[in-house]
């Protein structure tokens, strides 16, 4: 039976083992960075030290696209059916070590143990789905004509560089380095600097499955340095990039003089809409879970609910008791269901919007106050009488708070839902089908749920449109990023060629 007491003391040797360092994997070597810099990372539950990790600057990046080069040629060219092999055992392996993945995930970013203990095995099933695509990633067309044979397939394009975010690290870290290695692809992956220490997890268990080396290269440090460097690196090929909005467009110009290919899963504003015929029942339990999961700190989270003014104070009122009975505590008690926030810095950010909701003339209708005490706790906060173009409305606050704002009918709905800068996700709560298909289809987002939380099937495409993104993540989409497409095309006859110069 796991209580806080127990994943303590499972905690205790997994941060031992680390002996207070992060380093990089680069060529399959285990290395400070060059400069022999270091950066200090700490939990968010107690500010307490975890590790000194390597600070890389663009001497390491360096090292780790070299020898991604070098690995390029060999991994493209595995059988499918190896890659797929060897896909397969860094999924096993996550499997097996799913709770020691968790636990230094909860650590490390003050999520809740119920929400990262699934979260790790996702990261499994990551490598799963992408491992049974391997043996097929390169297939293509035949296109004929009259005189030729097109044949298109899928080459992989190259080393990539992955850059990921502090939440979820190790989730979306799979989602991005799974189907990149499927395709062929050799990587360079810079986690976090808030996070860092499931990203060392996941490359010591792709070395273990025996990924030769180079082919997977984690260079920690901050965005700036490491980041750029990266981003600006001539050999790599592509960056798959999930973080904020104003960080994408900062790596679009810092790619742009080596013509980088770029994938970018950015910020959200997500509203979910409940129109008055819902099932109010489920569409309370999905709003309340979309939000407040994760501790809001999720990019697909419904940050803004849209609600029918008919229904409006009656809802309003069951969130209110909901969010009131949320439990904030420490995120390796299995009963939490909010954790600590990720740094000191972005538990300030989400509290200005406290007076700032005061400032604009919205109300606090449930926490709205940071928890004294140690580490970044903040009480689950609900924002209402909330108008649309307040920036309690507009803005990505990434934390768990919600703002409430009603509606009168469908237009009313799709003009509020559409008037931020975001489109990455929406939620539709009805039960009429014709306006179901009629509002999701005029909803600017990447991606509708109707009647739904986020639930995701591995092959779908996901992303956003607007400020939220470029690109699609999901099945083929992935492969389409990280590979090129090619055309040969075979005579198949004697055709006329046009002549010139014949005399
Ligand atoms: P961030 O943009 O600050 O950092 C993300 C990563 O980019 C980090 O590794 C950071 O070191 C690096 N970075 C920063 N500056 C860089 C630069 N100039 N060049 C290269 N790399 C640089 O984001 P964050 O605060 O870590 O993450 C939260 C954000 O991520 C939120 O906006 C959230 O919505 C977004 N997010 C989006 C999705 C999605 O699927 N759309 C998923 C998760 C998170």
């Amino acid at each position: 039976m796991s209580d806080l007491a127990t994943h303590q003391a499972k905690l205790a040797p997994l941060l031992a083992r680390r002996n207070g360092s992060i380093v990089n994997l680069i060529n399959g070597a285990s290395v400070p960075a060059a400069s022999g810099a270091t950066f200090a990372t700490t939990s968010p539950v107690d500010g307490s030290h975890i590790a000194d990790v390597a600070r890389s600057d663009a001497a390491d990046v360096d090292a780790a696209a070299k020898a991604a080069k070098a690995a390029f040629p060999a991994w493209a060219a595995m059988d499918g059916k190896a890659r797929k092999k060897l896909l397969h055992k860094v999924a096993d392996l996550i499997v097996e070590r799913a709770e020691d993945i968790a636990l230094c995930e909860c650590w490390d970013t003050g999520q809740a143990y119920k929400f990262m203990s699934k979260a790790a095995l996702r990261g499994g099933e990551n490598f799963r789905f992408f491992a049974d695509m391997a043996p097929a990633a390169r297939d293509g067309q035949s296109l004929p004509t009259n005189s030729h044979m097109n044949v298109t397939s899928r080459v992989p394009m190259g080393p990539v560089g992955v850059i990921t975010p502090w939440n979820t690290p190790f989730m979306l870290s799979t989602w991005k380095i799974a189907p990149a290695l499927a395709a062929g692809c050799t990587v360079v992956h810079k986690p976090a600097e808030f996070s860092p220490h499931t990203a060392r997890l996941l490359a010591e268990i792709c070395h273990e499955a025996g990924l030769p080396d180079g082919v997977l290269n984690l260079v920690n440090g901050m965005g700036e340095e490491a980041g750029r460097a990266l981003s600006e690196h001539p050999d790599i090929k592509a960056i798959a990039f999930v973080g904020e909005t104003k960080t994408g467009s900062a790596i679009m110009k810092q790619g742009a003089d080596t013509l980088k290919r770029v994938h970018f899963e950015l910020g959200g504003k997500n509203p979910v809409v409940v129109f008055e015929d819902a099932d109010l029942e489920r569409a309370l339990d999905a709003a309340v879970f979309m939000i407040y999961s994760l501790n809001g700190e999720r990019c697909t989270s419904s940050s803004r609910l849209l609600v029918q003014r008919a229904i409006a104070e009656d809802f309003q009122k069951k969130l209110i008791a909901r969010v009131n009975a949320l439990k904030v505590g420490h995120p390796l008690d299995p009963k939490t269901e909010i954790g600590p926030l990720i740094h000191q810095t972005h538990l300030d950010k989400v509290v200005s919007y406290f007076d700032i909701a005061k400032a604009e003339g919205a109300s606090i209708a449930a926490g709205g106050h940071a928890i004294d005490g140690p580490g970044c706790y903040v009480h689950p906060t609900l924002f209402t009488n909330a108008k649309p173009d307040m920036r309690i409305a507009q803005e990505e606050i990434f934390g768990p708070v919600l703002t409430v704002i009603p509606f009168e009918d469908e237009a009313d709905a799709l003009s509020i839902a559409n008037s931020v800068a975001y489109g990455l996700a929406g939620y539709l709560w009805t039960n009429d089908i014709t306006r179901a298909l009629r509002f999701s289809n005029a909803m600017e987002a990447g991606m509708i749920w109707v009647n739904s939380e986020n639930v995701r099937h591995l092959p779908t495409p996901f992303g956003g449109v607007k400020s939220s993104g470029i690109g699609r993540d999901g099945g083929h989409w992935s492969f389409d990023f990280y590979m090129e497409t090619k055309n040969i095309a075979f005579a198949m006859g004697a055709h006329k060629i046009t002549q010139l110069g014949r005399r």
